[in-house]
């Protein structure tokens, strides 16, 4: 039996992240710290602080690092409540990349790597970027993988060009892939300031919820010592999985709150504008519009439901997480869309943050895997 009881506890934290959201993170929004290269350092310092006063810094943490350590489902709940506005999960540290960053490494760092890097970014004192993607490598072909590391002596140095690497800037830990040579893709943690990380640029992009944005990345000769290596060598895609099938449903659960965020103004606006003779809402084409994404945000969430549901039982989620995320990416940007229609010339301004959430969910479609290749997947497996 599918069952989606939420705790009286998890239901009370989820009413209190929607108000501390409502009413101290939203006036951020117009905040001109909200760059397009995503909120600045001194924003987001701003506002984890917020957080940090209410208790409701990095919520989703292991318990034994102060969190409260939810299953999926409640994690459901908090981030749905959290994402009503963009800046909320970046606020509470349960942003990507840092929120699966620190998912990963709770799961396999050793002591030295837990105090060294997971502590402060669970405190929020830190931020983090996971290196994957190349311009010629890898993409949604992740065995295309191009950066190299090599054994010299002690060290591994490793050497390639990365891209769309989100955080990269000011980011003091670095989750690595590279190919290991004689023994296969290996991931490995080093700090920021490590010589050999060169960041080209930060990339123009229509997205701007991201601290640090999303850069070019070079790695030039980077020495690291053998304690580098994150977890076990030659595991990389391995670990990859087990950090992308979670942080693909927190990425649902984020949008889905700033989905509904903009249907609500859509609505509202609806209620107030006339138009031959009527509010718009009650002409039958906005109202349509309007029911469609009603029905769409609560198929949503009860995806997101039933995968994290899957998880909770133990098991791996990952076909489910799949079809969840192309799904969900799919349907929160065709809500988005239609509230831009609802509003209409102010829908691709920045008036509302519905133009910013509908640009934000654009990019979702793409990011941790395009909609095609879950959907390659899923054909694979039911065709096996
Ligand atoms: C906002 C944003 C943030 C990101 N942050 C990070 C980050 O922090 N770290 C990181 O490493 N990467 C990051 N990425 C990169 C992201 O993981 C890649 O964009 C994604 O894996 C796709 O790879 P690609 O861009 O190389 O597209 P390509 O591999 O070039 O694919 C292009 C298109 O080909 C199609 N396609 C590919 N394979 C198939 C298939 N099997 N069947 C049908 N069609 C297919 C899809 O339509 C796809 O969109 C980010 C991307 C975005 C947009």
């Amino acid at each position: 039996m599918i069952d989606f009881e939420i705790p009286k506890e998890t239901a009370e934290l989820a009413e209190r992240v929607r108000a501390f959201v409502t009413e101290k993170i939203v006036p951020y929004e117009k905040d001109p710290r909200l760059t397009v290269h995503g909120p600045t350092e001194d924003l987001r310092d701003e506002l984890v602080e917020l957080a940090r006063k209410e208790g409701l810094l990095t919520p989703q943490a292991p318990v034994e690092y102060g969190g409260h350590g939810f299953t999926h489902l409640e994690q459901a709940v908090i981030f749905e409540a959290a994402g009503w506005s963009t800046l909320g999960p970046v606020a509470m540290n349960c942003n990507a990349p840092d929120e699966g960053n620190i998912f990963l490494l709770s799961k396999i760092c050793t002591p030295e790597q837990i105090e060294q890097h997971l502590v402060p970014m669970i405190e929020g004192h830190t931020r983090s970027a996971f290196a994957m993607s190349e311009p010629d490598g890898a993409g949604s072909d992740p065995a295309l993988l191009s950066t190299t590391a090599v054994l010299d002596g002690v060290d591994y140095v490793i050497n390639g060009r990365k891209w769309l690497i989100t955080g990269a800037e000011g980011a003091q830990t670095w989750i690595i892939m590279a190919d290991l040579v004689d023994v296969g893709p290996t991931l490995f943690l080093c700090t920021g300031d490590t010589p050999g990380i060169v960041i080209e640029r930060v990339m123009d992009t229509m997205d701007r919820n991201y601290v640090g944005g999303h850069s070019v990345v070079l790695f030039e000769d980077l020495r690291l010592p053998a304690s580098a290596v994150l977890g076990e060598p030659g595991q990389a895609m391995r670990y990859a999985q087990l950090r992308l099938a979670p942080a693909r449903l927190t990425h649902c659960m984020r949008w889905l709150g700033a989905a509904s965020r903009a249907q609500s103004i859509a609505v509202d606006y609806a209620k107030r504008r006339t138009a031959f003779g009527k509010p718009i809402g009650e002409h039958q084409g906005v109202g349509f519009m309007l029911a469609d994404n009603e029905i769409a945000l609560q198929q949503a969430r009860l995806m997101i439901w039933w995968a994290c549901w899957t998880l909770d039982r133990g098991e791996r989620g990952r076909h489910e997480s799949s079809m969840v995320k192309s799904s969900v990416s799919e349907e929160l940007y065709k809500v988005a869309d239609r509230c831009v229609q609802v509003l209409g010339g102010i829908g691709i301004s920045d008036e509302t943050p519905v133009g910013m959430i509908f640009r934000d969910l654009r990019a979702f479609r793409l990011y941790d895997g395009p909609t095609e290749v879950h959907k390659f997947a899923i054909a694979r497996r039911i065709l096996s």
